[in-house]
């Protein structure tokens, strides 16, 4: 994010629009929408977090609930936990766009790998029908539970992705990041009918008066 921007937190009710990253963690990165011009924070209290989190498919919905739970008892705890969450968020946004833009800031690894381990803690193996599967242990409902999953699927998923494949939306007021898995690795926008749309009628207008010529 450029630094000179403030940042506004907005009341957002999260829609499956909202997930486009093509992976839970890069949507988490964007619940901060428009980094590059007029920068929203739509996670404006652990209750949204817990909402996008099931929109997201963090997490199992008896864990959210337990959480949610707790967060009403434990409001200045939950408080805490979001500000981690945050923190992680900016982390991961400058870790993502400096692996994309070749300069990724060497200090970021610290604080993602506290909550990946934090991640991996939170799991137990069991064996299901013949496989060993990794599942989140019942009992790990801390209220940094969300934080250590995002950092937890950003290094199984994200990470040991070619880096040509990680991409900022061209967009204007996005910054939204996505995993572009289409078959030619040209996708620009995070959603063309948000971000492609201003775009292609630019390119539109262009070969009309082309045309007239
Ligand atoms: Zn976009």
């Amino acid at each position: 994010m450029k630094a000179h921007l403030q940042v506004i937190v907005e009341s957002h009710r999260f829609s499956t629009g909202d997930l486009i990253g093509g992976d839970a963690a890069l949507d988490f990165i964007n619940t901060i929408t428009g980094r590059d011009q007029s920068p929203r924070d739509w996670l404006d209290s652990y209750t949204r977090l817990l909402e996008w989190a099931a929109l997201a498919h963090l997490l199992p919905e008896k864990i959210l609930r337990a959480l949610a739970r707790k967060a009403q008892s434990e409001p200045a705890a939950a408080a805490s936990a979001l500000a981690r969450a945050k923190e992680l968020r900016e982390t991961l946004f400058a870790l993502v766009t400096g692996i994309i833009s070749g300069s990724a800031p060497k200090g970021t690894l610290a604080l993602l790998s506290k909550h990946w381990i934090a991640g991996i803690n939170a799991h137990e193996l069991r064996f299901d029908d013949g496989h060993v599967i990794a599942e989140i242990r019942n009992d790990a409902a801390d209220f940094d539970l969300i934080a250590s999953m995002v950092a937890y699927r950003m290094v199984q998923h994200v990470l040991p992705l070619p880096k040509d494949r990680l991409r900022v939306c061209d967009g204007p007021n996005c910054s939204w990041l996505f995993i572009d898995s289409s078959k030619a690795g040209r996708r620009r926008w995070c959603d063309m009918a948000v971000c492609g749309n201003a775009a292609k009628s630019r390119r539109f207008h262009a070969r009309l008066r082309q045309r007239r010529k």
